[in-house]
């Protein structure tokens, strides 16, 4: 196996507060709020051919995540999107992932009331290849299900992209891996269907896709592109609740997500699926989707 280089000591630029800077010297102190109380939210963005796909609905994704937490990031939303091509333009990547990340810093002391801690923001970007192979991931991956529920929108920042609310999905899927699965499906505060640790999930049953409504959880951006292509091919879209009782009924199962794009799903614990026609489909058209250049605009 390839030796992994780790992610604080590779070569290549990042941007940080304003600047491209040496990727080895972008640090913060162990004293930033961000790393003790979660003040913090991110992004996962994928650049396709060049192309940051869907960026101004990350980057506003992003505004939205810090205003949720109160964190007044200090540059506008252009200024942002403009880094994440800044950081890929330093990297030399056409096709990788795209990390922005706002957090409270280390100006005052790590204690829960971080008015004037300061705020910081930084864009990676690094390769991180979709293995596009339509018959591998055909097979389908497998889920656990997971010990913990996604909280309710009074309990959490549900809408936000926010670091803290990751602490459940990497122990729930540490416990998935332990246990030889790829990844978990979490239920909900009221045992609903949710989503799995870091994706969207569908349904298909008789030639109709089911997802759940996301009123707890992140409403995906890929989760949103889906259901458009879908539409686009007259597939009816049921958005609505749906219980533990019903995974025994559905045919197929994917997930969606940038990193994730659409894959598969074979198993979700005792429930089985059959990745067929309709998964295959849409991950195809989502593929193409992501690579397809924009529109030329009238001039
Ligand atoms: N849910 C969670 C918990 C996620 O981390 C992600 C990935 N951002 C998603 C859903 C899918 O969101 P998107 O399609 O915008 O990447």
């Amino acid at each position: 196996m390839a030796e992994i280089i780790p992610f604080d000591q590779r070569d290549g630029s990042l941007w940080l507060d304003g600047k491209i800077v040496p990727w080895r010297d972008a640090k913060a102190h162990v004293m930033t709020h961000g790393l003790h109380f979660a003040s913090c939210v991110f992004e996962g963005e994928r650049m396709y051919a060049g192309r940051i796909y869907k960026l101004d609905e990350h980057t506003k994704r992003l505004f939205h995540s810090a205003k949720i937490l109160g964190i007044e990031i200090p540059y506008t939303e252009e200024e942002i999107s403009r880094a994440c091509y800044q950081a890929a333009e330093a990297q030399s990547i056409v096709d990788g992932y795209v990390r922005p990340v706002a957090f409270r810093g280390a100006a005052t002391m790590p204690t829960v009331s971080a008015q004037k801690a300061g705020v910081r923001v930084a864009v990676a970007v690094w390769p991180w290849p979709s293995y596009f192979d339509p018959a591998e991931k055909l097979k389908g991956i497998r889920l656990d299900i997971s010990q913990w529920k996604r909280p309710a929108p009074d309990t959490a920042p549900t809408s936000a992209k926010a670091a803290g609310l990751y602490m459940i999905c990497t122990m729930s899927k540490h416990a998935a891996e332990a246990r030889g699965y790829a990844d978990a499906l979490m239920f909900d505060y009221r045992g609903l269907v949710a989503e799995a640790t870091g994706a969207n999930i569908f349904f298909v049953k008789e030639g109709k896709l089911h997802t759940p409504t996301p009123d707890c959880f992140l409403d995906g951006i890929t989760r949103r592109s889906v259901i458009a292509l879908a539409k686009a091919r007259q597939i009816p879209v049921h958005e609505r609740q749906i219980t533990r009782e019903e995974l025994t009924g559905f045919e197929e199962c994917f997930l969606t997500g940038t990193a994730a794009e659409v894959t598969p799903v074979s198993e979700i614990g005792p429930y089985l699926f059959k990745p067929g026609k309709l998964s295959e489909t849409l991950m195809n058209d989502y593929a193409e989707e992501v690579r397809r250049p924009p529109p030329a605009t009238a001039a």
